[in-house]
């Protein structure tokens, strides 16, 4: 168990096309332990490997719904819908922005194991799916935010 630095913006990692994962190896394994314990321990719903310096196709969601997801190479085979909502960012802490997003995706990934798995998600799930592989290309919602980024206050704890 291990928290991870999170990488900010303006940070060029975060701008990198990331590579597929071939097989898991101890190391993936503890990335993506470390990368729970770094959601969560940061209040996310959803981290990216590129969020903690790792060029891999990886990210971890948990909207509390969901439960916790592993999504290896993910790729989204369909979507439909739109909704209009206002998203944050790990790397952009203290901010957000209003981004339109499918209301319902369906995304082909692979497990921690592997295994092919197929994820659907509506609303927040979706939009994190989409948000979340996003970073796997190098964008970040601010790129895709239509009226700009604006401040809320941090929930302190
Ligand atoms: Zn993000």
């Amino acid at each position: 168990m291990a928290i991870r630095k999170i990488r900010y913006d303006g940070d060029d990692v975060l701008r990198k096309v990331c590579k597929p994962i071939e097989e898991i190896t101890p190391r993936i394994k503890t990335l993506i332990d470390d990368m729970y314990d770094t959601m969560y321990e940061a209040n996310g719903v959803g981290l990216a490997a590129p969020q903690v310096g790792i060029l891999k196709r990886l990210v971890v969601i948990d909207t509390g719904e969901s439960g916790p997801l592993t999504l290896i190479n993910p790729e989204i085979v369909s979507y439909d819908g739109e909704q209009e909502g206002d998203e944050g960012c790990l790397s952009l802490p203290g901010l957000v922005g209003t981004v339109i997003r499918p209301y319902h995706v369906v995304c082909k990934a692979y497990d921690e194991n592997m295994r092919e798995i197929m994820v659907e998600g509506e609303e927040l799930l979706a939009r994190a799916i989409c948000h979340e592989l996003d970073h796997l290309d190098g964008i970040l919602y601010k790129d895709k935010a239509i009226d700009g980024l604006y401040s809320v206050d941090m929930p302190q704890e």
